[in-house]
Parts: structure tokens; sequence; C-alpha cells
């Protein structure tokens, strides 16, 4: 929470400045909304930077055969093999994950590349450098991941992740990123400035700051409901439509099993005014039982 409340009055602090010297200028309902617009352009282009970095931070891609097997996929879906890049990395708990065009393996846990020179490079440097750093329980939790993945499901998660590339997640996300922040930014800005005959300038500049910090955090579950789980939907219909059906019902206990599995290690972690918000909230998507019940429907409807 420090971090996010530094990082806000770091984008608010030029307002400031700007309301010590031109307190007239920096009180226009113009100043206000292209202020409030730079944020969002600024916070878009942060993201971006980021997401770039760790991309291009990327290096380690699948060698023959795998390569080939995963433009075949590629292929299948109406992609083009040139528009979607596979990599090896650690993602944390995520099996796989997309950063614009660019899909991302986790090593740790996927399973099936076994002859892979650069697969079982990123294996060995993982087992070596990152897996002794994190903490007992994740490692238990990545291993108990591991244990229920098996390669239909993984099939599956592919084709989702191929899902989020051919819908242009990615810079749809950034967009959302900018409105948001904007939005953050205008809403606080206007009911401040119908507050600054009340209340002194340099108190309520700090009122704003911690009153940003709530509206952001709301605006995010908002936002993870109305955008993330439509699209976290959308990517599942999407591989539904190029899984067989014996692919669709093993994505389905694996996402009921995943939710076992880490049901102790999310109790533990995550902050108590989040334990008892639905997953749509507070993760921008379905439940492992509710994912698994609407792809099982789908499954059944794939034999008739
Ligand atoms: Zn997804």
């Amino acid at each position: 929470m420090l971090k996010e409340l530094l990082g806000l009055l770091n984008l608010a602090s030029p307002y400031l400045l700007l309301y010590t010297f031109y307190p007239t200028l920096a009180l226009s309902p113009f100043s206000i909304v292209i202020y409030s617009f730079l944020i969002g352009v600024y916070t878009v282009f942060m993201a971006y930077q980021s997401s770039r970095k760790l991309e291009k931070s990327l290096g380690y891609r699948p060698q023959t055969p795998y390569k080939e097997a995963f433009e075949a996929e590629i292929r299948a879906v109406g992609l083009k093999e040139t528009q979607t890049s596979v990599q090896y990395a650690f993602n944390d708990e995520n099996i796989a994950l997309t950063i614009f065009n660019t899909i991302v393996i986790d090593p740790t846990m996927w399973r099936g590349i076994e002859n892979d020179e650069q697969f079982t490079k990123v294996q060995q440097i993982l087992q070596s450098h990152i897996i002794p750093t994190i903490p007992a329980d994740k490692q238990e939790l990545l291993h108990s991941i591991k244990s229920i993945l098996n390669e239909p499901s993984q099939r599956f998660i592919f084709r989702h992740e191929l899902g989020h590339v051919k819908r242009n997640y990615g810079v749809r996300k950034l967009l959302v990123i900018g409105i948001q922040a904007f939005l953050v930014c205008i809403t606080t800005a206007t009911i401040a400035m119908s507050l600054i005959e009340v209340i002194n300038g340099y108190v309520l500049f700090c009122a704003s700051v911690l009153f940003a910090y709530l509206l952001d955090v709301l605006s995010t579950l908002a936002s993870n409901v109305i955008f993330k789980v439509p699209e976290e939907y959308a990517a599942d219909l999407f591989a539904t439509k190029f899984s067989t059906r014996e692919e669709i019902e093993a994505a389905a206990n694996f996402f009921e099993k995943y939710d076992e599995v880490s049901k102790n290690y999310r109790l533990k972690h995550t902050p108590f005014w989040q334990i008892y918000l639905p997953d749509i909230f507070s993760k921008g998507y379905f439940n492992g039982q509710e994912r698994a019940r609407y792809l099982r429907k789908i499954a059944k409807r794939k034999s008739m």
C-alpha cells in the first residue's frame, strides 16, 4: 500500500507545484481535464514500458521439434507464426501468460518438453537461482500445480493464451489502464475543487491522494468485473473452439483441482479485506469451480 501511495504522491506532485505558483490556473476545470488526461497517457506509457522491458528480457525460445509443434498450434487457431512468439520463463504461479504477442511458458510446471536444450537451460537456471529464493509454501504450491497439470489441459491453456493474442488483449488492457487513471484523477480533482474553499489546500491535497488511492482500488475491482472477466471468458470460449472434448474436460478438471491445491496458500496470502470477495472482483476471473462448470457444459455439446 505504501508503494502505491508514494506512486500516487509522485503523480500528483506536479499539480501541487502548479497550485503553489499559479493557484488560479491549477484550479481551472480546463487544467484539471488536461492534467487528468496527461496522467492517463503517462500511466499507459509506464505500463507499456514495463511490459516491453519484460518481453525483451526473455530470450529462450522453443527449438525443433517443439518450435514446429507450437507453430502448428498457432496456425490452427488462424494466427500467423510470425505474429506470435513463444518463450520460456518463470511466471510465478501462472502456468502460461501473454505479454502483447508473446506467450510465456513456465518450465517449472510445463510438462512434455524434455529434449529442448533451451527449455532445460531455463529449468536449470530457475532451479539453481530462482526457486531457492522463493518461500517454502510457494515452492510447495508450484509443486502441487505441476502435479495436477497434464498435456491435454496444457494444450487448452496454450489456446486460451492464443485467444488473448488474437483479441489484442495487451493493447486493450493498456487502454483500460489509461481510462481508469484518467477517471480516478478527474473525479478526485473535481471533488477536491468543490472543497477548496472549506479545507486548506495542502491538507486537501494529502486527503485527495488518500482518496485517489481508495478510488484506484475500487476501480480496479470494477474493471476486473467489467473488463477482465469477460476477456478471460472469451479466451476460454476461443480455446474451446479449437479443443477436443477430452481437452476441455481435462482443463475443467485442472481448474477445479487448481482451486483445491491453492486454497491454503491463497487464504494465507490474500489481504484480509479480499478473503470474502469473489474471485471475479479480486482476481478478474471465475473461480475454478465456475470455470469447470461452464467448460463441462461446452464439452458436453461438443460430442453431439
Ligand atoms: Zn487468460
